[in-house]
């Protein structure tokens, strides 16, 4: 997330702690009131490698093992300081903002400047120059999430302290942070992605490497107009970046997951889906069969969340079942639609809005595969489900994957960029694709099966930075 120049920090009470590291030097600037945050006093017992014995304590030791490893990780003779406080943040339980940051200044036409007219965040301007551009204020802003855990935002799950990675259900701290601070180091374009409006005129390095597949076009060449349709165009906005593209070979697995019309031939073709995160993965040759549709909710929807009735079991036993999303959880639908003799499932979404987002929820009885298109496309296939009979539709579809592409890859092997249609404010353009496998951190979202690694072969965080002048 973006950032204005927030010149404050003179006015607080600074409590700097600083660590040196091999190659580069990260320093965290306490900017919290006492009490707060990192002067949180409340007792904690140690855990996961961290040794603090306060809440505050707790959270500076996590910060500093971010902080050890993006140090360990970059080159730069400049030490970094990240101003950072614990603030309310926008939270209920079922979504919260966990942080934000980013770069607090921004520098063009410097002299060495790797790209002419090009902005670029101060930590990495300071690299470039190799002195301190403006010694007065830090360089990058934090805020994160004081209130996560508490009633009413998440309530019982805080953030994770430990820095060991070993957070099962709660959110990891360690990894929050490794994401904010890409941020704060150059993982941002600074142009608007909703209005398409460059900042002061100048675009951002980053939109020397946005390239839009559908109309062959960089960031930097658009019109404002073309860069806010760019940003909603959902798998066509790619890194056109050396470092990235190659490093993608090694991170990402082959195996894009599609779901596949085959007939009828008007609307055949390739549909983007989100995958569930409970039962079998999509897989190659897949599951092939003829889709139809659950009707359990005037005047046409099929909700599944009770047992199918005998003519819906009829419908669907040995085909692909369609389901529209409400009323119950994806497992609920998922189970139901397995037990009347389904093969597949299809989840319709019922909010606008393009690329589907995943289907969470676990249960281990779950055998058949099962994605979420959009409403878009859902409307597109219950136009054809209208003219079935009773067991027949004559849609058929398969639902595997495309072994040669990358899962969070274009064809070509330039990873996606996080395209939504409508604009996410904070989300879309400055991170990857949700579709990468395995989940990388600069996805919009903090996934559960994040590692601490910000390079290759895990993570494809530092090549990005790599190809920005980092
Ligand atoms: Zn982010």
């Amino acid at each position: 997330m973006k950032n204005k120049l927030i010149a404050i920090c003179g006015a607080l009470a600074m409590l700097c702690s600083a660590g040196s590291w091999a190659a580069a030097t990260i320093t965290i600037v306490n900017g919290d009131p006492a009490g707060v945050g990192f002067n949180d006093p409340t007792p904690a017992t140690p855990v996961g490698g961290n040794s603090g014995t306060t809440v505050g304590a707790q959270r500076i030791n996590a910060f500093q093992q971010a902080a050890s490893i993006w140090g360990a990780t970059l080159d730069s003779s400049v030490p970094i300081r990240v101003l950072a406080t614990w603030e309310a943040l926008p939270c209920n339980d079922t979504g919260a903002v966990l942080g934000s940051a980013g770069a607090l200044q921004v520098f063009a036409n410097f002299p060495g400047a790797p790209q002419p007219d090009a902005w670029y965040g101060e930590a990495e301007t300071n690299k470039l120059v190799g002195f301190d551009a403006d010694p007065d204020l830090p360089e990058i802003r934090a805020r994160f999430n004081v209130n996560l855990g508490q009633p009413g935002c998440f309530t019982g799950s805080p953030f994770y302290l430990g820095l060991d990675n070993n957070h099962g259900p709660l959110t990891d701290l360690v990894a929050v942070l490794l994401h904010e601070f890409a941020h704060g180091l150059g993982f941002q374009t600074y142009t608007d992605d909703a209005t398409g409006e460059l900042l002061a005129g100048i675009p951002s390095i980053w939109d020397y490497f946005l390239l839009d597949t559908a109309t062959n076009k960089l960031w930097k060449d658009m019109t404002d107009a073309e860069r806010a349709a760019s940003a909603r165009r959902a798998g066509r906005l790619v890194w056109n970046g050396a470092n990235v593209t190659e490093a993608a070979q090694l991170v990402l697995r082959p195996g894009t997951p599609l779901l596949t019309i085959l007939s009828p031939s008007r609307v055949a073709g390739v549909r983007r889906i989100g995958v569930a995160q409970f039962g079998p993965p999509l897989a190659s040759p897949g599951v092939t069969g003829e889709v139809m549709p659950v009707i359990d909710t005037p005047p046409d929807t099929g909700l599944a969340c009770t047992p199918l009735s005998a003519p819906n079991v009829r419908a669907v036993q040995g085909k692909i079942a369609l389901i529209d999303r409400g009323g119950c959880t994806f497992v609920e639908k998922v189970r139901n639609v397995q037990n009347a003799g389904a093969i597949g499932a299809i989840i319709v979404d019922n909010a606008a809005g393009t690329p589907p987002p995943d289907l969470g929820g676990d249960d281990p009885t779950i055998v058949i595969p099962a994605v979420r298109i959009s409403l878009q496309d859902g409307a597109a296939l219950k136009d054809v489900l209208a003219t079935r009979s009773r067991t027949k539709s004559g849609l058929f579809a398969n639902l595997g994957v495309n072994l040669a592409v990358r899962a969070g890859a274009d064809p070509s092997g330039r990873v996606l960029m996080y395209a939504t249609d409508p604009n996410l404010p904070g989300s879309s353009v400055s991170h990857y694709d949700i579709s990468a496998i395995p989940n990388q951190l600069m996805e919009p979202s903090i996934n559960d099966d994040l590692s601490h690694k910000v390079t290759p072969p895990r993570d494809l965080t530092y090549p990005l930075l790599r190809d920005i002048g980092w």
